[in-house]
């Protein structure tokens, strides 16, 4: 699914096919979590594919690298550029681009600061396929930001989402809402929140989670469209009150929320504030 006999990528300054990309068992990023990635999205628009924010989600990579003490031998620009190239050498338009960062060999808990770079990419439909999400409130809550730097993406952060997610399924849904150590909404396992009251927008503060590019860009176009839309500190009873919720990030797009704990939010999707926000981004991603 994420690659084939053909499938090139890039390593280490090299491209290579991704069956003959190898890396060894004793890198610090496979042990202990320190790496850092991201998600990113192109689009094919009527001028060739449009890497989504490119820009923004590089400068993440850099953030990221920073806080995990790891060095990075590109620049913003450089990495935007191999992106185009990861894009023309496996004729993609429509894709996910995953850039990884990881770190030297070494079994123990010192930063080597070297890091190597990995990029692939694939062809990744709907995140969340057509049907309606039902999230489920995790028992785990969202990493502590006085453990660890909750708003950079580390790869070991995400042992946190992955049980999230598997209590979540295992209980017959299809995400989960983590709350923060104050017992605030946080985010999903992959995405932030926005729910919609009295056709006003909220969606969580920044401080317990990822501050996603999507989150803001949404924020962006509500400015844009003159929806009122306001982060502020949420407790479970102020989602279950809502009128509809939606989730959004790169992978996942804008998905609207059907439930939450089985409990059904009054407004159909198509009526909500999310819907016609949808449809904007949904235009400006396909935008020459
Ligand atoms: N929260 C978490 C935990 C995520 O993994 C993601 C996906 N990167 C998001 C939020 C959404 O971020 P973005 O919109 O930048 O993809």
């Amino acid at each position: 699914m994420y690659y084939d006999d053909n499938t090139v990528v890039f390593l280490n300054g090299e491209w290579l096919k991704a069956q003959s990309a190898k890396v060894g068992l004793y890198q610090q990023s496979f042990h202990y979590g320190n790496g850092v990635f991201e998600g990113i999205r192109s689009y094919q628009t009527p001028t060739g594919p449009k890497v989504w924010h490119a820009k923004a989600h590089y400068e993440r990579l850099l953030y990221s690298a920073k806080t995990m003490h790891i060095s990075i031998p590109y620049a913003v620009d450089e990495l935007v550029e191999l992106t185009y190239e990861l894009l023309e050498k496996n004729q993609l338009g429509d894709a996910y681009i995953r850039p990884l960062l990881y770190t030297s060999e070494n079994m123990g808990l010192q930063i080597d600061d070297e890091a190597h770079l990995f990029l692939c990419a694939w062809d990744w439909g709907s995140y969340f396929g057509d049907k309606p999400l039902h999230l489920v409130t995790s028992q785990y809550a969202r990493p502590d930001p006085a453990s660890c730097h909750v708003e950079a993406k580390v790869t070991g952060h995400y042992a946190n989402s992955l049980l999230a997610m598997k209590a979540a399924k295992q209980q017959g849904f299809d995400d989960a809402l983590l709350l923060d150590k104050n017992g605030h909404v946080a985010e999903a396992t992959g995405a932030n929140i926005f729910i919609q009251k009295g056709g006003v927008l909220f969606t969580p503060k920044t401080g317990h989670l990822l501050p996603g590019i999507t989150r803001q860009i949404v924020i962006d176009l509500c400015q844009s469209m003159g929806i009122s839309c306001q982060e502020a500190t949420l407790s479970l009873a102020d989602v279950l009150a809502a009128d509809a919720a939606f989730l959004t990030g790169t992978a996942v797009e804008i998905k609207g929320v059907t439930s939450l704990d089985g409990q059904v939010f009054p407004l159909m999707w198509q009526e909500s504030l999310g819907a016609t926000i949808h449809q904007q981004f949904n235009q400006k991603v396909r935008a020459a």
